[in-house]
């Protein structure tokens, strides 16, 4: 009987951490849109790159603006472009960020995009905002998108489609 007992949990054992092992491993940038507007959260996932709490590949630093490669990159050339200063997005950005920082992100957008060699054949700048622009992470940021053609919608669309899976 007791041989049984240990048998059958044995085998219970091993199925479940088999049919655990064969499910897709969830990523853990989130799907989850969040709102433009409110107060700026100190812990969301780019506030902590900036403070160097979670790692990224940087490709551009300078005082006003960070760009770092997207950990999901739906484009050969996926990069983000953030402010330094503490934007939940375009509204307060466009709102209460000073000219010089205002002017240092375009700036850098352009540098950025000739630093990643995309300059020459083309590439699109997107910046979603709030839950019907399909924003995830509440700081301000552009995704820098070349190296191959950029048809935007079914790019975003197919961003979320592979994240989800
Ligand atoms: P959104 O959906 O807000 O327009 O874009 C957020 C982007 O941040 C997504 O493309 C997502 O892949 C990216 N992302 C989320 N978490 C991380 C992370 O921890 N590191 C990096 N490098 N990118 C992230």
């Amino acid at each position: 009987m007791l041989k049984s007992i240990v048998l059958f949990f044995t085998v219970l054992f091993v199925f479940s951490s088999f049919a655990l092992s064969t499910l897709p491993l969830k990523s853990h940038a989130s799907t989850d849109t969040v709102s433009a507007i409110g107060q700026y959260d100190e812990n969301n996932i780019f506030a902590k790159i900036l403070r160097k709490e979670v790692s990224a590949t940087v490709v551009f630093e300078n005082e006003f603006v960070l760009a770092f490669e997207d950990i999901h990159p739906v484009k050969p050339i996926h990069i983000l472009v953030i402010p330094k200063g503490k934007y939940r997005s375009i509204l307060d950005f466009s709102e209460k960020a000073s000219d010089i920082e205002i002017s240092a992100l375009i700036r850098a957008l352009g540098t950025i995009a000739k630093k990643m060699k995309i300059a020459q054949d083309g590439f699109s700048i997107m910046s979603n905002s709030g839950h019907d622009g399909g924003q995830t992470v509440p700081h301000l940021h552009f995704h820098l998108l070349g190296g191959e053609k950029v048809a935007w919608e079914q790019t975003m669309r197919s961003q979320k489609v592979d994240i989800d899976n």
